[in-house]
């Protein structure tokens, strides 16, 4: 049973050990039939549903079009084979691997992937093809990707990434920070992680006094696609983050069916502010197999983030990009800087 929210919560490891893996079980709790939804257990069997009840609970019962219950239900959809749509849409198998475990593909900032597991399997993820039996790392194996850090002195930041870092134990990352903050030229860590929204509990009190100790300047960028992701218990987790010292932004994903219109957009911008994040990347879908239906197209993107520029301050508006491999950053989509980009690309 879905546990009521005026319980007291349980801590974020046995929440995570009583995730829901059936959509039977969604559907039952959201008061659905399955063929209201599309909902498809061979779309599961490929990539399993995963979904944490805390953020069931914030799904509105009885509304097969709710917004956070499509971002996770095995659809149909995901079956049909669709042309451009493929397994290594970002570029992640190729030359951008230094070595199994880190990836680099920008100027002074390197990614390390310290799992392969979500505490939430979201259906447009690249992820759900990403070959990450190869970035088990050995303990051997972390020693020499901290190694490769430190003989190279033009990596200025660290971001942790995965999967979802935060998987990992508080003791396991204390020990890490401590020892990238040993590396002179690392000036910063970033965490990428999807688990303080959909297990808030997550920040815990061991989390932030290291976040809040390291000398790194810490941020963490948290991904959250719509407003109603971002409850009370969410907001209080991030201004416990903000008042360790540490900067909170988050990245999002234009998803069809899910935030694609601009007072979406808008509420997601604000209720983002409220809660103490400030909004960063507007990504456009990595065009992965099985994730097609939620396509928005380029011309589509571009009108609605100008219809959000024209009603947010500038610092609410995050940066539209897609991307591409083989450039030297995220490539920005928004109207007029685009240049450098052919249209071909930028499509
Ligand atoms: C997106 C990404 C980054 C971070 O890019 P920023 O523009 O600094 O947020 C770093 N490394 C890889 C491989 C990435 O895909
Ligand atoms: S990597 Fe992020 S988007 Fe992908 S399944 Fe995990 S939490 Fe979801």
């Amino acid at each position: 049973m879905i546990p009521q929210q005026d319980c007291s919560p349980q801590d974020w490891q046995t929440q995570l050990r009583d995730v829901i893996r059936s959509g039977e079980e969604l559907l039952q709790y959201l008061q659905l039939q399955a063929a209201q939804t599309g909902f498809s257990q061979l779309a599961s069997q490929d990539f399993p549903l995963k979904v944490p009840r805390a953020f069931a609970q914030r799904m509105r019962k009885g509304d097969p079009a709710d917004p956070l219950l499509r971002q996770v239900l095995a659809s149909g959809r995901e079956l049909l084979v669709a042309p451009g749509f493929g397994h290594d849409p970002v570029g992640e198998t190729g030359d951008a691997i230094r070595q199994p475990g880190i990836i680099q593909k920008y100027h002074g900032r390197v990614l390390l992937i310290l799992t392969g597991g979500c505490a939430i399997n979201c259906r447009y993820c690249f992820r759900r093809h990403f070959p990450y039996q190869q970035h088990q790392q050995s303990h051997a194996e972390w020693l020499q990707a901290l190694e490769q850090i430190a003989a190279d002195s033009s990596i200025t930041e660290v971001i942790l990434s995965g999967g979802d870092p935060l998987l990992v134990s508080d003791g396991q990352i204390r020990q890490l920070l401590e020892r990238l903050a040993g590396i002179p030229h690392v000036q910063r860590v970033r965490v990428h992680t999807r688990l303080p929204v959909v297990i808030p509990e997550r920040v815990t009190p061991a989390l932030l006094q290291t976040l809040g100790a390291t000398p790194l300047d810490a941020v963490v960028v948290i991904h959250a696609n719509h407003a109603n992701e971002l409850d009370s218990d969410v907001a209080a987790a991030m201004h416990r983050l903000r008042a360790a010292g540490v900067t909170v932004l988050n990245q999002a994903v234009l998803l069809a069916g899910v935030n694609d219109n601009a007072q979406t957009l808008v509420e997601l911008s604000e209720r983002l502010f409220q809660s103490g994040v400030l909004p960063y990347y507007l990504h456009l879908l990595d065009k992965v197999q099985g994730a097609a239906h939620f396509d928005v197209s380029t011309d589509r993107a571009r009108t609605l983030h100008s219809a959000i520029s024209a009603q947010l301050p500038g610092y609410l508006v995050p940066r539209l990009v897609r991307d591409i491999p083989g450039h030297a950053a995220k490539v920005s989509i928004a109207s007029d800087a685009t240049a450098g980009v052919t249209m071909e690309e930028a499509r």
